[in-house]
């Protein structure tokens, strides 16, 4: 990437967010625009545009984001009920190229989990 992303910005510390968790290898921030009670993305530092950019060997990277999404869905109390997303390319709504999955739930509204509300 020639340009650094608004993600390595925030990673860098050159772009204020509130970090939840952070690695060596990935960092979750709240959404700053959360589309449900609690919305985090899990962000690896390696500034991967997009999932479909992945090479075979981030493979290993790529389960560790999974295993810190369900880590962090534990630590905001919701391992029972949450929705990972990932938007890959504009045309499926993806706004920033690097790397993210949402991590999406209702909490303590589980049983509205519905597309319209996520
Ligand atoms: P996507 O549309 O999948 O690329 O998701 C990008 C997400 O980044 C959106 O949900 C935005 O609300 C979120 N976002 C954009 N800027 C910031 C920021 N400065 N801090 C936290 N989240 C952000």
């Amino acid at each position: 990437m020639s340009e650094e992303s608004l993600f390595t910005r925030i990673i860098n510390r050159e772009l204020p967010a509130d970090i939840l968790y952070e690695d060596d290898q990935c960092i979750v921030i709240n959404d700053i625009s959360p589309q449900a009670p609690v919305h985090m993305l899990v962000i690896p530092r390696l500034p991967i545009a997009k999932l479909a950019d992945a090479k075979h060997s981030d493979r290993a990277l790529m389960g560790h984001l999974m295993w810190v999404a369900g880590e962090v869905a534990r630590m905001a109390g919701v391992s029972d009920a949450f929705r990972l997303v990932v938007n890959n390319g504009k045309g499926a709504g993806q706004t920033v190229f690097h790397l993210h999955l949402h991590v999406l739930a209702n909490k303590g509204f589980q049983d509205t989990f519905s597309e319209d509300n996520l």
